[in-house]
């Protein structure tokens, strides 16, 4: 798509913006943006999975087109509540699927998990703008998502901090330049705790996250930083750098948010406040900038900023991802499948912290992956990762 294209959004002045997962925490976000600059934006399409009263009330506040809820319970609530309002009322995983495919400028991704694929996937078909928080999309079936994006035409712009600061900072006329790209990690609540502490570390420990206020799942993610191997994996998609050219760096203040380093020695880096508001901001205005209403960054306050290597004894789950990026054959469908079941049996107290790694690299053992090279593929791998992983926990509990 052409810049002039993307500068005049199709309807009047304001770009007309759907956000899938509008309830989350990157849906929040969104939404605080929007009511911030609400002449620029015209809301679509708003979707959830169960929480029909709070979607309900966000369609009318802003008006939108359509709502949708994934869960066929929640959707009396949601009918009851918009009913004699302009919004339309629908659920369901096609109704969500065609809630992306919607006619906008812009398509937020903000859904949990691998049950993002198919919504990311229609709003690429869409041909416009699609800003990307569910990593887990590029992770299970990254080559079918850019395949897609280059059919229609389609943009991604990355949400997620890190992806975005380098998007922020990647000179694509000098990518053949680029030596390397640094993820930085808060190395998250567990940081500096031994394996002994983290094995007996309770779900409430591992979602209070020390820097960020975020969903359940990716909280977890931070605490066994298996979110930095997702991180791994889709920075390898939206970038064009080599998998072994891309680092990770523990950098507790959250300030850097990922740097690219160039062959003559520069180091491009984004700075911010540890807010999702503003790597959103960035997206949304794309490619202008608009208010995002944060705290601004006050380096003198945080005096200083530290670096160091992660340690990949006591966080298996960077090595884990690597390894299954650079093996290839739907590795990272099992990971993601395998991690998804884990995370979920820890929050339901049915394993261990430690065991969520360690029923990772049980499933990517004895699932034999082939190459994902559609939809069918991927959910067939994903079907089988997530009934191994789901008896491992069986065993294990
Ligand atoms: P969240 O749990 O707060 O919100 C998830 C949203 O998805 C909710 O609106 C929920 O209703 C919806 N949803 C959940 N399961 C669904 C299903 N099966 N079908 C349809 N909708 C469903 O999660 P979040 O923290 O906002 O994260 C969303 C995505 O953004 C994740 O992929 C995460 O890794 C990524 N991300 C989040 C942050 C953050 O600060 N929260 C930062 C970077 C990236
Ligand atoms: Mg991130």
């Amino acid at each position: 798509m052409a810049l002039s294209e993307i500068d005049q959004p199709s309807h009047g002045n304001a770009r007309r913006i759907s956000i899938l997962g509008a309830t989350g925490s990157i849906g929040k976000s969104t939404t605080d943006l929007i009511r911030r600059n609400r002449e620029r934006f015209d809301v679509v399409a708003l979707t959830a999975n169960r929480k029909a009263e709070e979607l309900a009330a966000l369609a009318i506040e802003f008006d939108a087109e359509l709502a949708v809820v994934a869960d066929p319970d929640a959707y009396p609530a949601l009918r009851e509540a918009l009913a004699g309002t302009q919004t339309e009322a629908a659920v369901g995983h096609e109704a969500l699927t065609q809630a992306a495919g919607v006619d906008a400028d812009l398509i937020v991704a903000g859904i949990v998990g691998a049950a993002g694929l198919d919504s990311t996937m229609a709003a690429l078909g869409q041909g416009s703008l699609v800003a990307l928080a569910n990593k887990e999309s590029l992770v299970c079936a990254g080559d079918l998502v850019l395949a897609e994006m280059q059919a229609s035409g389609a943009r991604l712009l990355p949400l997620d901090s890190e992806h975005n600061a380098i998007f922020q900072v990647f000179e694509s006329e000098n990518a053949g330049d680029v030596e390397k790209l640094i993820l930085t990690a808060s190395g998250g609540p567990f940081r500096t705790r031994s394996r002994a502490q983290m094995a007996a570390a309770t779900p409430d420990q591992a979602v209070a996250h020390p820097n960020w206020d975020m969903g359940h799942k990716i909280s977890v993610d931070s605490a066994t930083m298996m979110n930095k191997g997702l991180e791994l994996i889709e920075a390898a998609y939206l970038f064009p750098v080599a998998a072994e050219d891309i680092e990770v760096l523990v950098h507790p203040q959250s300030v850097v948010h990922s740097m690219v380093a160039y062959v003559d020695g520069s180091v491009l880096a984004q700075l911010g406040p540890p807010d999702m508001r503003v790597p959103i901001a960035h997206a949304l205005a794309w490619p202008a900038r608009m208010e995002s209403a944060v705290t601004r960054l006050d380096l003198a306050a945080v005096g200083s900023l530290e670096f160091s290597a992660p340690d990949d004894e006591r966080f298996p789950a960077i090595p884990l991802a690597r390894a299954a990026l650079m093996a290839g054959r739907g590795a990272t469908v099992i990971l993601n499948a395998a991690n998804e079941v884990a995370v979920e049996s820890f929050l339901d107290a049915r394993i261990g912290f430690l065991d969520i790694a360690e029923t990772v690299a049980r499933v990517l053992d004895r699932v034999e992956g082939f190459e994902i090279a559609s939809l069918e593929d991927f959910r067939s791998l994903d079907r089988e990762s997530r009934e191994i992983a789901k008896n491992l926990v069986k065993s294990a509990s």
